[in-house]
């Protein structure tokens, strides 16, 4: 059994981290319970591990009543998919998500068979399946929405497609952080630099890039990646995002030029980023952990997926 006080971490004195041990890994998705009169947890992680996050809540003093809301960046399992579970467990829980995803929280039929297509046996593995949500407990949001914390505390909801088409991200003006999700790429420990996060179903490059100048707008002064932690020199780190981003575009481009085939993008990409991971990290599960969530297959597809709609002229250019 593992301890739940190891998943607790104090970040701020006003803000705790949650190891969620997506996969039973330490430091693949974080979670982010921010101390308000309303305390707030941003994300919750898989289904398959929420248990360790409930338990890290109750080891925090939190009752039953206690929780007021949990905010998910978008609905990919890895994220959301213990949100029926916890918001059983915390029933006075609103669970906060974009108005283009909140169905799939009602009823995740559809995204627990999707994540079984895409993820075959690591699915049950890794992840399990999302239980429903009570629609009484769901609230659907748009660009610009502001969540009251209690106390004069304000949480700002932004909506910040590219990642997936109903990606939100939470910016609180008194603190300057950015609770990110997965809008800027992964770094994982020990990673290098920045990993863009451009999977099926619907990454979109132009809509990931115009997220990223959007940030730069906001000037934050930390930006917490779900996966993992956060990055305390924003700016030059959301620099960082938008050259890799422009890095691997434009080499699953080129390969995409060569073969129009999955496979040769896969292999180009691949050998292009082998270094992501530092070459000196003595850390067995650093290849596991980034694999297993970022795995260059499924940015390869994403990639992939867009230049051909953008060729059809069924997506946006990303080039004005
Ligand atoms: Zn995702």
């Amino acid at each position: 059994m593992q301890d739940e006080h190891d998943a607790v971490e104090p970040l701020a004195t006003d803000l705790t981290g949650i190891d969620t041990r997506t996969a039973g890994l330490a430091q693949v998705t974080a979670g982010y319970l921010l101390r308000a009169p309303r305390p707030t947890l941003f994300e919750c992680g898989p289904a398959k591990s929420i248990d360790t996050v409930i338990a890290a809540l109750h080891a925090l003093g939190f009752d039953p009543d206690d929780l007021a809301y949990l905010v998910v960046s978008h609905i990919h399992l890895d994220h959301a998919g213990g949100a029926g579970d916890l918001a059983r467990a915390f029933p006075n829980a609103t669970v906060v998500v974009s108005d283009l995803g909140a169905a799939h929280l009602v009823d995740p039929t559809k995204l627990n068979a999707s994540a079984r297509r895409v993820y075959g046996s690591l699915h049950d593995r890794v992840y399990g399946d999302c239980t429903p949500v009570q629609q009484e407990q769901v609230r659907a949001v748009t660009d610009g929405e502001v969540l009251d914390l209690g106390g004069g505390r304000r949480l700002e909801l932004l909506h910040t497609p590219g990642h997936a088409k109903h990606h939100i991200s939470a910016f609180d003006p008194d603190s300057g952080w950015l609770f990110a999700g997965d809008s800027v790429g992964v770094k994982l420990p020990g990673m290098r630099v920045i990993r863009p996060a451009t999977p099926p179903p619907d990454f979109d490059l132009a809509l990931a890039r115009r997220t990223l100048d959007r940030y730069q707008s906001l000037e934050p002064s930390t930006l917490w990646l779900a996966h993992y932690g956060p990055l305390r020199e924003p700016m030059a780190a959301l620099d960082e995002a938008l050259e890799r981003l422009a890095a691997w575009a434009e080499t699953a481009e080129r390969a995409w030029a060569e073969h129009d085939e999955l496979d040769h993008v896969a292999e180009t990409l691949a050998q292009r980023f082998a270094d992501d991971i530092a070459p000196d990290v003595d850390d067995p599960e650093a290849t596991e952990r980034l694999e297993l969530l970022n795995g260059v297959e499924s940015n390869a597809a994403g990639l992939l997926r867009y230049f051909r709609l953008r060729e059809e002229g069924r997506v946006a250019d990303d080039s004005s």
